[in-house]
């Protein structure tokens, strides 16, 4: 018999890598051609092979695989030109890597404040974007939500925005039925074992310009062998740029590259079982008065890979008593307007060295934002239980 009275599942548990995945992997690990320029006659490599994949996935002219999400997002900053001391507009609700990739060209983070949709507030980047010098923004969506991209696009065009979408948690999705990272002049994806495609560590980046395409590449470490590149631009492009571009070191290798290649093809097939976890969470708990779905922009096929409420603020306290309680039954969760940051979970105020002004508004937002990760070990039947011990829990704490 099961008990209804707790879960017992891991929460940061994912599903084991995929056969083909594993043999995909043993097969590099036997030639031992690990390095990605490191090819016998003929050979492609899995790295390359990977970017023609995810060329295709996204229908951009260009991919550059790399070490991480997060150096994707500092390249694709340094290759449009972010240097020391300029501003840079993004999400104050975001993950630690995103204001990181920021802080590593010692340029600087401007935060913008957040909806109750969990999106960037419009009103408020255009008011930043007038008042600051930034020409870029580096848009976060976090947790999987996405504003209104057409209006967004209108802000970014009116104040000179190049965007640069940080897509970790949206690989998978669509807003308005364009993919994820087609909005924006270039795009990053992570490859982290908690993000949507899984080897450990790993990142993408995508992008329609050649210029920035050419520096990317040479950014990453490429050498002069950036030929053995599976979705680059024309060799003339590198011409400008060969003998100016550093070299920061942050490649990927073909046995990552072999195990994120059929996760990738399948990856249509987990979004859907993400999406059913989603929907029974979302239809278990419901609206209520004593607590809040967030609200999804009409536009967004979201990826489900998580799950957000939201509880009115009735101080710290009762909130923390709260998720103590729900961790007593096995569940979870994160909350966002704890004083302070624990395991993944901080916000913009934690983010000392980038001197954050205070956001009213995101700080309300967070204040009661309570979430939790879905993995794909996660069964229907465990969303139904979580989701009632959720909603005990909230009944139980208010007088
Ligand atoms: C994970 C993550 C990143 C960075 O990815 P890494 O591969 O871990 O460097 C960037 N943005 C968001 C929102 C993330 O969750």
């Amino acid at each position: 018999m099961t008990d209804k009275t707790r879960f017992s599942g891991s929460f940061t548990q994912q599903e084991p890598i995929p056969e083909a995945a594993i043999e995909a992997a043993t097969k590099v690990l036997r030639h031992g051609r690990l390095h990605r320029y490191n090819l016998a006659d003929g050979e492609e490599g899995e790295v390359a092979l990977l970017e023609r994949d995810f060329q295709a996935f996204t229908g951009a002219k260009y991919a550059l695989a790399v070490a991480s999400g997060g150096y994707a997002l500092a390249t694709a900053l340094r290759a449009h030109g972010v240097s020391v001391g300029d501003n840079v507009l993004t999400n104050a609700f975001t993950l630690s890597p995103v204001p990181g990739a920021i802080a590593s060209l010692n340029a600087k983070p401007v935060f913008v404040e957040t909806t109750d949709a969990l999106t960037i507030d419009l009103d408020h980047l255009a008011e930043m974007a007038a008042g600051t010098e930034a020409k870029v923004l580096l848009l976060s969506y976090m947790r999987g939500h996405q504003p209104d991209m057409d209006a967004l696009m209108r802000v970014a065009k009116t104040h000179g925005l190049s965007v640069i979408e940080d897509c970790a948690h949206t690989m998978g999705g669509t807003w308005g039925g364009v993919v994820s990272g087609r909005h924006g002049v270039t795009a990053c994806y992570s490859a982290q074992t908690y993000k949507h495609i899984n080897s450990g560590e790993g990142g993408l980046l995508i992008t329609d310009d050649p210029q920035v395409a050419a520096r990317a590449t040479l950014l990453s470490g490429s050498y002069m062998l950036y030929d053995r590149h599976g979705a680059g631009p024309e060799p003339e492009i590198f011409e400008h740029y060969r003998d100016v571009m550093p070299n920061i070191s942050g490649r990927m290798d073909n046995l990552r590259a072999a195990i994120l290649r059929p996760q990738l093809a399948d990856l249509d097939v987990q979004v859907a079982r993400w999406n059913v976890l989603h929907e029974t969470m979302e239809g278990e708990l419901g609206d209520h008065n004593r607590w809040r779905l967030i609200h999804r922009d009409p536009g967004l096929k979201r990826v489900g890979s998580s799950f957000q409420f939201q509880v009115p603020d009735k101080g710290p306290d009762k909130i923390r008593d709260f998720v103590d309680r729900c961790a007593g039954r096995g569940v979870e969760l994160k909350w966002f307007g704890a004083p302070r940051a624990v395991g993944f979970t901080s916000t913009y105020r934690n983010w000392g060295y980038a001197n954050p002004p205070v956001l009213p508004q995101t700080d309300r937002v967070v204040a009661g934002l309570l979430d939790m990760r879905l993995p794909l070990t996660f069964s229907i039947e465990d969303c139904t239980l979580i989701a009632g011990i959720l909603r005990d829990e909230l009944a139980a704490g208010n007088p």
